[in-house]
């Protein structure tokens, strides 16, 4: 078995946490940005960043 790459991992992740409901406000969704530098699923009405990867 193997294990699968890190980097398709985190995309993976992006990809679930896009478009998904933002849990900080009312009608936000998030978004694939960036946060610091770091690649990262941001709502696109308040930034809170919904995930973050170092
Ligand atoms: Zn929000």
């Amino acid at each position: 078995m193997q294990l699968p790459d890190q980097a398709t991992g985190e995309q993976h992740l992006l990809e679930n946490l896009e478009g998904q409901a933002c849990a900080f406000c009312e009608e936000g969704q998030l978004v694939r940005g960036s946060y610091k530098g770091n690649t990262a699923a941001l709502c696109d009405e308040c930034g809170t960043p919904g995930a973050q990867l170092w």
